[in-house]
């Protein structure tokens, strides 16, 4: 397979005509879906003529008419779906993410044009629907780190060792499944209260769990097929195939795109950042994903995450 190769002359980053049927193929794979019913083939006109703005279509069941934007993080915004396309582009793009200042001087809108896109499409980043990671013979690492708080503005070399979990820091909490996915999130404290549900809900018990010593997973542990740790305390980083690299990899991404690009990331958005930085994980390009690719990956998930009143999809199919 040729990896398809990103080419910012096409149309869909400049023409808005372009840009709608782009996202009307992605998220429409079969045609046009009513957003209300979910019926389509013969359900669905397509409105024409002098006084009809492109791509609108009606439902002959409910008698509404709609757009590809319909039920997505696109809906009622005033934003041209070509910039939509572009801001798509340049967040799957981007390895370590990029602040909406950066796509202010790119795109030339406003500043809150740019953050709104972004948050928008972070939406569109999050998983909606995924079974648990890990399975018989597979290897799953969970581990927590801090960001955020004071420490943000200094240089690492300024930083207070050991000041981790210091007032102002966020906690994360990422599983990842060696050579599979990631899931990341914002969690208020470490213990095995907190940890388990997140665990339960997205980790195979058939797995083999790799930690380090804290002591939420160590009862936690016993809940799997098998549970190594690795004591970080003691200066023990691998031992045979017991080791955390992979999340700690996971780890120093986000963190460089929080301290490098973003600069700071408020409490209130930071599993926005995680579901945008999850997603490129499990797109990456080690996966023969290409940057164009992810970027469609990234619009069809703007799918379902608005104002829905049933799914489409599935509606389709039943
Ligand atoms: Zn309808």
């Amino acid at each position: 397979m040729t990896a398809r190769k990103t080419n910012l002359q096409d149309p869909i980053y400049h023409d808005d005509d372009a840009a709608r049927e782009h996202l009307e193929t992605l998220l429409w794979p079969q045609g046009p879906v009513c957003p209300r019913c979910g019926v389509m083939e013969d359900r669905i006109t397509k409105l024409q003529g002098a006084s009809t703005r492109p791509g609108v279509y009606k439902c002959k069941d409910c008698r509404k008419p709609f757009t590809v934007t319909v039920g997505t993080v696109m809906e009622r915004s005033h934003v041209a779906l070509h910039k939509w396309v572009l801001a798509a582009h340049f967040m799957a793009a981007s390895k370590k993410g990029m602040s909406a200042l950066q796509l202010q001087r790119m795109m030339g809108t406003n500043y809150e044009t740019a953050w709104f896109l972004f948050h928008r499409l972070r939406e569109a980043a999050t998983e909606t629907s995924s079974g648990p990671l890990g399975g018989k013979g597979k290897f799953v690492e969970a581990d927590t780190t801090y960001v955020g708080g004071r420490e943000k503005n200094k240089h690492a070399n300024k930083r207070t060792p050991g000041n981790i979990g210091g007032k102002g820091k966020q906690i994360v909490h990422s599983l990842v499944e060696r050579g599979g996915r990631v899931r990341s999130h914002h969690i208020a404290n470490v213990t095995g209260a907190t940890l388990r549900p997140i665990m339960v809900k997205h980790v195979s018990r058939k797995s083999t769990l790799m930690t380090d010593t804290a002591g939420g997973y160590y009862n936690l542990g016993k809940e799997f097929a098998r549970h190594e740790m690795v004591d970080h305390g003691k200066g023990e980083y691998v031992r045979g195939d017991a080791y955390s690299n992979t999340v700690e990899s996971v780890f120093a991404i986000f963190k460089r795109g929080v301290y490098g690009t973003f600069h700071h990331v408020s409490e209130a958005h930071l599993h926005r950042y995680l579901a945008e930085f999850d997603f490129r994980y499990n797109t990456r390009t080690a996966l023969g994903v290409a940057d164009v690719e992810r970027a469609e990956e990234l619009l069809r998930g703007a799918k379902g995450k608005r104002l829905m009143y049933r799914q489409p999809a599935e509606a389709a199919h039943a």
